[in-house]
């Protein structure tokens, strides 16, 4: 089913859901099995799992030269949505990212996904690889997410890239984007961030899942900005628990945010890394009471795979 349709027959209760990486190359799917299981009985109608970009790795000959090797470590996504699907009647939400893909590549996995009964797209630039300095589009492949949405707006109205055969099926997939209550961090200011945002939205964009925030009133002020802005479309808020004292840093580094004093105070004078943990969940617990109260359609966590700090928080609140 579509996000928008769970959101739909929700009726304005707030739904749970979360994110799942695919597992390091070499290791089993039982590792997504046990991030899951733990978290069902909060009834997720989706889980998310994202998309990993190849990066580089230098290979050492004996010889001493070093050679540049692309690599993939986290492959697999596809085939876990199809898992995700099988295992637990749920909906699973691949990310699609613009890097690493070629618009045909691009196409081809839009076959699969949509053969496999996969209803919703997240849609991404992607992250730049780690050895590059910003995002470098693959040659033949798509530069924003604006772009690579365009295409499955395409598929989804029957235009394939080559039609020289009958293309009479149409996909008809729900696409989602991201939004960033504190700004992309390339973006030089928020309005013309916004100015994009709208653009995916008037492009096809049925819902919005937000970057991790800690202050709710960033992510009240962007959705009442969607609002006058004429962007009508679901606003999930992305959330992720503080889980160790390394992720004061970490976390704004990574990913552009900013953490509020109070958090960063509490979580600075804990005397070991459980009491960090406790802080996190706690502060968590109430900043997601306030969005439920706002009436934000889904809490959506950034597990990371690690159910455990999500479990305390869903228990709380559903
Ligand atoms: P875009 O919408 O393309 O925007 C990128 C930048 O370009 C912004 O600064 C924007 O203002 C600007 N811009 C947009 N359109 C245009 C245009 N037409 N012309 C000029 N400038 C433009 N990364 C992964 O690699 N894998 C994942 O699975 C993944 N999942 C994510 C899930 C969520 C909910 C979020 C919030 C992020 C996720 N990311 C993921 C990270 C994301 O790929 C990065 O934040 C990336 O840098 C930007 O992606 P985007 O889709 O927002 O890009």
């Amino acid at each position: 089913m579509k996000i928008i349709d769970h959101i739909k027959n929700a009726a304005g209760k707030t739904l749970f859901s979360f994110e799942l990486l695919p597992p390091v190359k070499g290791q089993s799917i039982q590792g997504i099995y046990d991030a899951i299981d733990p978290l069902m009985e909060f009834k997720p109608p989706f889980i998310d799992v994202t998309y990993h970009r190849e990066d580089y790795i230098y290979k050492q000959h004996e010889t001493g030269l070093l050679e540049k090797v692309s690599y993939r470590k986290r492959p697999g996504t596809v085939a876990i949505c199809a898992a995700i699907m099988n295992r637990y009647k749920v909906d699973a939400v691949p990310h699609l990212i613009c890097g690493g893909f070629t618009k045909e590549e691009t196409e081809n996995a839009l076959i699969d996904l949509q053969f496999l009964g996969i209803d919703n797209v997240l849609v991404l630039r992607g992250d730049a690889r780690k050895a590059d300095a910003s995002f470098i589009p693959t040659p033949g492949g798509h530069t924003y997410a604006c772009n690579l949405l365009e295409q499955v707006f395409n598929m989804n109205n029957g235009q394939y890239l080559h039609e020289d055969h009958d293309t009479s099926f149409s996909t008809n997939f729900c696409i989602g984007v991201a939004g960033y209550p504190e700004k992309h961090f390339e973006a030089p200011n928020l309005k013309v961030d916004f100015r994009y945002l709208k653009q995916k939205v008037e492009m096809g964009a049925e819902f919005i899942v937000t970057q991790m925030f800690y202050e709710n009133s960033k992510y009240f002020e962007f959705v009442s900005n969607c609002r006058e802005n004429g962007i009508d479309v679901p606003i999930i808020p992305g959330l992720k628990p503080i889980t160790s004292s390394k992720q004061l840093i970490s976390l704004p580094k990574l990913f552009h945010i900013d953490i509020p004093e109070e958090l960063s105070e509490a979580v600075t004078k804990c005397k070991n890394e459980t009491e960090v943990k406790e802080v996190g969940i706690e502060f968590m617990i109430e900043q997601c009471k306030e969005l439920v109260n706002f009436g934000a359609p889904v809490l959506h966590f950034y597990t990371m795979s690690n159910p455990g700090p999500t479990k305390k928080i869903a228990e709380a609140i559903f």
